[in-house]
């Protein structure tokens, strides 16, 4: 029994000693840098979606900013197509497409959304740069981490600083543009009257890009990013994955050059530990696959390199599938790949025939609550409302309104009202019946609003209040 009697003080020294610190502290990461195709072909997806963030926002289209995401307006402006509340369902529909199309690619082609065309990946491919070009390449900014301070190490530090928080201020800017007007927020900025809500937003923007990109990085990427955890639910065997050639790289090892590996009962690899030098994530491809790889494909231009080096033929790292890898052949033809392409042929179509059959047209009516009906001369009564035409065309129409549904029926004042490009056009008008027409106290009335020239119309129901006369009863 005394074997398992503890006492109070071996008890706190048993717990002691399995204590262990649950958080991994952060290891800094001294990426090198890397040439080679795959490296060639992200300057091509990478540079495009830069010179697009920056661009658009100073393009005009139709006499508006290219993408203008006007809130207080409540209009969206993509280009030619002009989104307003009503088309709410529109942009939901476009994001769902977008989210299937990314299923759609990641089944396909693996992670490939994250390595080349991820806004945090090209960010931090930025900001690496500029770290690259103040503080030296890899072993230099390691030595330099190390140095105590110095004037030199203040003056790079200080220099690739200033230029990470320059770019993420550039950042910033565009990106409120898209909300406030890139022009009008220079002019505004310029002569000090931006809004508090803009400064607010401004910097934000510049610290939250500054902080993932300078200093977060692969961390988004691992801790914070949900598609991250959920695209392994994507994969399958044929989806293209960087992978590790285990078969033909072990046993690893160092060798002479040009020495045959099979002479020395050797793999390829010589274990120089490139490809983990080179790997933004900081992770070990040998290892497996792993959900940090984000498939930039950096580690295979690396060993490429070093296979050329050696003499050996590219393709001990490189883009495969587990199929492959097993001696089995590639096929596009998966009951998932299919049916993310059906699932996105429909609702594509959908999508444009909604977006293209939507009027550029629509009629609100607002009946006056103030008061039921109101008694005029001749024994008539009239009903007010307000009608409401929005022009979502891209350039100014006339309208003509007309009411219907009542014998006799008549409105005032005019029947015609001219609207701007994008804008609400407003009229109060009165609608007059004779009452003995009526054979209930409330009635439908039709309000029919049409444009002159392309004679596209639209109509709406509203209802007119009239007396309880004898002939009701
Ligand atoms: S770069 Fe190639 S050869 Fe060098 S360690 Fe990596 S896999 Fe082995
Ligand atoms: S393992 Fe290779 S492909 Fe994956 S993140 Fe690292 S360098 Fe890029």
């Amino acid at each position: 029994m005394m074997a398992n009697s503890i006492k109070p003080d071996n008890r706190d020294e048993d717990l002691d000693s399995r204590q262990f610190n649950l958080y991994e502290k952060r290891e800094k990461i001294h990426t090198r840098s890397v040439d080679g195709f795959y490296q060639f072909i992200r300057l091509f997806t990478g540079w495009p979606l830069l010179v697009g963030y920056f661009g658009i926002p100073w393009l005009m289209v139709n006499g508006h900013q290219a993408i203008l995401f006007d809130l207080p307006q409540r209009q969206f402006h993509i280009f030619w197509i002009t989104f307003w509340p009503q088309d709410f369902s529109l942009l939901a529909w476009a994001l769902i497409i977008a989210a299937f199309a990314l299923f759609f690619i990641t089944t396909l082609l693996g992670r490939v959304w994250c390595g080349y065309t991820c806004p945090q990946t090209v960010w931090t491919a930025i900001f690496m740069w500029i770290e690259q070009v103040t503080e030296g390449d890899r072993h230099q900014r390691i030595r330099l981490d190390k140095a105590p301070w110095s004037m030199t190490k203040v003056y790079k530090r200080s220099l690739k600083h200033g230029m990470w928080i320059g770019f993420a201020a550039l950042t910033s800017v565009t990106f409120v543009g898209y909300f406030y007007g890139i022009r009008d927020l220079f002019i505004d900025g310029y002569h000090f009257q931006l809004p508090q809500v803009a400064i607010f937003w401004l910097g934000l923007f510049t610290l939250g890009t500054y902080v993932n990109a300078g200093w977060m990085r692969e961390q988004v990427c691992m801790y914070m990013c949900p598609y991250a955890r959920f695209q392994s639910a994507m994969f399958d065997k044929d989806t293209l994955i960087v992978s590790y050639d285990i078969k033909r790289g072990e046993n690893r090892g160092s060798r002479k050059r040009n020495v045959d590996p099979s002479t020395i009962d050797m793999g390829d690899c010589i274990d120089c530990t490139v490809c983990v030098q080179v790997c933004p994530t900081g992770i070990d491809i040998r290892d497996g696959l792993q959900y940090e790889c984000i498939n930039c494909a950096a580690c295979v231009d690396a060993c490429n390199g070093i296979m050329d080096k050696m003499g050996y033929e590219h393709g001990l790292i490189a883009y495969t599938t587990e199929n492959q890898l097993e001696g089995k052949a590639w096929t596009w033809m998966r009951p998932k790949l299919i049916g993310y392409m059906l699932a996105l042929s429909v609702m594509m179509s959908f999508f444009t025939y909604a977006l293209f059959a939507r009027s550029t047209l629509e009629l609100d009516i607002i009946r006056d609550r103030g008061q039921l009906y109101q008694e005029i001369a001749d024994g008539k009564i009239q009903n007010t409302y307000t009608v409401k035409v929005l022009n979502k065309d891209v350039v100014e129409h006339t309208y003509l309104i007309k009411v219907s549904g009542i014998e006799g029926i008549t409105w005032s004042p005019s029947s015609k009202i001219t609207v701007a490009k994008g804008k609400v056009g407003e009229l109060a008008m009165n609608v007059i019946v004779d009452p003995n027409v009526l054979d209930s106290v409330n009635t439908d009335i039709v309000f029919t609003v049409t444009e002159l020239e392309s004679k596209i119309e639209a109509k709406t129901t509203n209802r007119l209040i009239g007396p309880l006369t004898e002939d009701i009863l």
